[in-house]
């Protein structure tokens, strides 16, 4: 039932595992998210827009992304949160390298800083590709409440889960 939270603790588990058993995760996630936290990045061109001014703050140094999107047949965690491709084309005599990121597209209808998070985890891939700590450290530079979110994004999944929707 708690797959979204395999990497956490068992204290964290525990606390979760209450609020489904009083019925008061959603309400959880409602107070912590109110109405408004939700975001006008719609489409791919906003979608690509957002990841580049996101990139010029932080990640200016990194090499250019070719195409960022959503993807409606992606989950938004199964174990990715997003996925980078670096995809390598031969043009010309040339070895060109392609940063794409895509997200899943139900980040849509999730609030703003949800869907900033998972940008923000993909565009630190663009620099370390493991999930070391310097992976994470980059992270949390880019937005210092990561590990927060990264969480309660898995509680959005898992009551998404409880609730039907996959
Ligand atoms: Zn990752």
């Amino acid at each position: 039932m708690l797959r979204y939270l395999n990497g956490y603790g068992p204290e964290v588990k525990q606390q979760v595992q209450q609020l489904i058993d009083n019925d008061q995760l959603g309400v959880w996630l409602q107070r912590r998210y109110p109405p408004d936290s939700g975001h006008a990045i719609q489409t791919d061109v906003a979608l690509y827009d957002y990841t580049q001014r996101l990139k010029q703050q932080y990640m200016r140094s990194s090499g250019p992304i070719s195409k960022v999107f959503f993807d409606t047949r992606m989950h938004v965690i199964d174990n990715a949160l997003g996925q980078h491709q670096f995809v390598s084309r031969v043009q010309g005599n040339k070895l060109k390298r392609k940063n794409e990121i895509k997200v899943s597209a139900l980040l849509k209808t999730l609030p703003e800083a949800l869907l900033r998070m998972v940008v923000v985890h993909e565009l630190a891939h663009l620099r370390e590709k493991e999930h070391n700590k310097a992976f994470y450290q980059l992270c949390q530079h880019m937005q210092s409440d990561y590990h927060q979110l990264e969480l309660d994004l898995r509680l959005f999944l898992t009551f998404r889960e409880i609730n039907g929707d996959k």
